[in-house]
């Protein structure tokens, strides 16, 4: 799923297309992406707004129009931007919604598992829409390690759990969760109210290293992420920990594990992300460890 990088190499890439341009003509062809609402509707009331920002907050891309109208765009598993220059916009049959622009180029949005939302707002709604489901953003100045263990604290979940919710910082999935936690050298399952100010301060340069470096990358395509032009980022190629299993921490050359926290796949590295002992020993660590420990044997840990 596209996260903070890959949303915001995104906007990136649409902003220079899209700033100062008409939405000519709006199709709709899929009514999940914007239901409750009727997709005709939506795209009747898109046509004729212009271009006036083009933002991102957490991993929605905010278009804002001069009307004061914002349509948020919610990527979700598998959505994606086209930016297609006249009369070039390739076939494709997971493509589920069309935005001829003033200049005659097209902006089509493809979406194979169409978990993904269109969604247009009023003037003033935009904000507390948003304020209610998204935290701070992590490559703000305003957010310090100090911010970082206010919003951390008082949570009764595990580390990687908090990472994951959009309310505690906006932007952090699945990937980049992982990377930053193996960066910290902190293990997934620690309480996430329980880290000491060294911690926090180790979490937070992290978690802006990893996502720096997702941007400058321009993402991560594994899977269904492309840039609007077309291509893909190569942030995978720069993975330390996520989808890794087996291979060796490139830390410490321990075999990364695999485990299953809060639902989600976990990679980490069980040398140097352990539990401390307070928090080791008990069942909260040992219940997730997943029963799949591959390559185990291919190489001794080297510390
Ligand atoms: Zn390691």
């Amino acid at each position: 799923m596209p996260e903070l990088p890959e949303v915001e190499s995104v906007r990136r890439q649409l902003e220079p297309a899209l700033l100062g341009r008409r939405f000519e003509r709006v199709r709709v062809d899929d009514a999940r992406l914007v239901r409750p609402s009727d997709p005709a509707e939506v795209a009747a009331e898109l046509e004729g707004e212009r271009v006036a920002a083009v933002e991102r907050r957490g991993k929605y891309l905010v278009v804002r129009f001069e009307t004061g109208r914002v349509l948020l765009i919610h990527l979700r598993m598998t959505g994606s931007l086209l930016h297609a220059p006249t009369g070039s916009l390739p076939e494709d049959p997971h493509r589920r919604a069309v935005v001829r622009l003033d200049d005659g180029s097209d902006v089509a949005y493809r979406d194979v598992r169409r978990f993904g939302t269109w969604l247009l707002l009023e003037p003033g709604e935009a904000e507390p829409y948003l304020g209610r489901r998204v935290g701070d953003e992590p490559l703000d100045a305003l957010f310090t390690a100090a911010r970082l263990g206010e919003r951390l604290s008082g949570r009764r979940t595990s580390l990687k759990a908090a990472l994951l919710d959009q309310r505690t910082l906006a932007g952090l999935g699945n990937i980049y969760a992982d990377e930053a936690l193996w960066r910290a050298r902190l293990n997934p399952l620690r309480p996430a109210a329980d880290l000491d100010e060294a911690e926090l301060e180790r979490l937070h340069r992290a978690i802006r290293a990893a996502l720096e470096q997702g941007l400058a990358r321009q993402g991560s395509t594994l899977r269904d992420y492309r840039l609007p032009d077309g291509s893909g980022g190569t942030m995978q190629d720069e993975f330390r920990v996520y989808g890794r299993g087996g291979e060796p921490c490139p830390r410490c050359g321990s075999p990364i594990d695999k485990i299953r926290v809060a639902g989600r796949g976990t990679w980490y590295c069980p040398s140097c992300q352990r539990l401390p002992a307070r928090a080791g020993g008990g069942g909260y660590a040992a219940s997730s460890r997943s029963a799949s420990r591959p390559s185990r044997s291919r190489r001794q840990s080297s510390v």
